[in-house]
C-alpha cells in the first residue's frame, strides 16, 4: 500500500511538469494498484479524486476556451464600432461639405449669395500689380420690382428673380462670377476685362434681360434692370469697390433706368 500511495508523487511530478497526459496515467495506475492489492477503499477514494480532477481540469478548460472566445468576441464588436464611427465620421464630413456648400449659395436662384461673394472679394483684394488680373464689378438692380411683386404676386416676383439669374448666369464667361446679394440686386464679377470690354459685356447683359420673352411671366410689361460697374483699383477693399458700383447704378436709376453707368 505505500508502494500504491508512492504513485501519488508521480501524479503530482506530471502535474508540475503540466503533462495531463502522464498525470492521468499514474493516476489511473494508482488507482489499478489499490485495487490490484485489494484496498478497495482506497482504490475507491483514488478513482474519486481522479474524477474530481479532471472535472476541474476541463471546466478550468472550458473557461479557457470561453476566456478566449469572449475576446474574439469583444475584438469583432470593437472593430464593427470603429466601423460604425468612422462612417458616421465620414457622414458628417459630408454634411459639413453640403452645410458650407449651402450656406454660400442663394436658395431661391442657386447662385452664390452675398456671404460667397465676401469671400470672393476678400480673396482678390487688394489686387496685385499685374494688370492681366484685374477685374470690374457690375451691381445690377432690376427695375420697379416691387411693381412686378405688387402687380403679378410674389411667387411671380421670384419666378422673374430666377429668370434674371440665369440670363446672368448663361450670359457671362466661363471664369466670371455672378451672385444675387439680396433682394433684387446681383453682383458680377468680370476677370481681365479693360472697363471698355466689360463694359460692353454688362450692356450685353442688360440687353438680354430686356429681351427676353417675359410675357408668359407678366404679360404686357417689360422687365429691366439698371447697372453700376466699378473698376477695381490697386487699393480697392470690397467695401470701397461695391460703393462705386452701388453710386454708378444710382446714378444709372437717376439717368431713367434700363441703363448702364461705370467708370
Ligand atoms: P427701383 O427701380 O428703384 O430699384 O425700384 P424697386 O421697386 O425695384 O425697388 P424697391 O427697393 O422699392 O423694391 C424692391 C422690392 O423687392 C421690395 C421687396 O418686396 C422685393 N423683394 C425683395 N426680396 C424679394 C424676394 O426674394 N422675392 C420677391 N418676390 N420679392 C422680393
Ligand atoms: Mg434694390
Ligand atoms: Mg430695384
Amino acid at each position: 500500500l505505500e508502494a500504491c500511495e508512492a504513485l501519488d508523487q508521480q501524479v503530482d511530478a506530471a502535474a508540475a511538469q503540466r503533462n495531463e497526459g502522464c498525470r492521468r496515467w499514474w493516476w489511473r495506475s494508482r488507482y489499478r494498484a489499490f485495487k490490484a492489492a485489494g484496498a478497495d477503499a482506497q482504490a475507491l477514494a483514488a478513482l474519486e479524486a481522479m474524477v474530481v480532477q479532471v472535472r476541474r481540469d476541463r471546466e478550468l478548460s472550458l473557461n479557457a476556451q470561453a476566456r478566449v472566445l469572449l475576446g474574439e468576441v469583444r475584438m469583432e464588436i470593437a472593430q464593427q464600432e470603429l466601423a460604425q464611427l468612422r462612417r458616421e465620421a465620414q457622414e458628417l464630413r459630408e454634411r459639413a461639405d453640403v452645410a458650407t456648400q449651402t450656406s454660400l449659395l442663394d436658395p431661391l436662384t442657386g447662385l452664390a449669395n452675398r456671404r460667397a461673394l465676401d469671400a470672393r472679394l476678400r480673396a482678390v483684394l487688394p489686387m496685385g500689380p499685374d494688370p492681366a488680373e484685374g477685374f470690374s464689378l457690375a451691381l445690377i438692380d432690376i427695375d420697379h420690382f416691387k411693381q412686378i411683386n405688387d402687380g403679378w404676386g410674389h411667387d411671380v416676383g421670384d419666378t422673374v428673380l430666377c429668370e434674371i439669374a440665369m440670363l446672368l448666369a448663361g450670359g457671362v464667361r466661363g471664369g466670371d462670377f455672378v451672385a444675387r446679394i439680396g433682394g433684387e440686386e446681383f453682383v458680377v464679377l468680370l476677370w481681365g476685362q479693360a472697363l471698355d470690354d466689360a463694359s460692353l459685356a454688362c450692356e450685353r447683359l442688360r440687353q438680354q434681360v430686356q429681351a427676353h420673352d417675359w410675357s408668359r411671366f407678366v404679360p404686357g410689361r417689360q422687365v429691366t434692370v439698371s447697372m453700376g460697374l466699378a473698376c477695381a483699383q490697386p487699393l480697392d477693399d470690397a467695401a470701397q469697390l461695391l460703393r462705386r458700383a452701388d453710386q454708378w447704378m444710382y446714378a444709372a436709376k437717376r439717368e431713367g433706368r434700363n441703363r448702364l453707368q461705370g467708370g
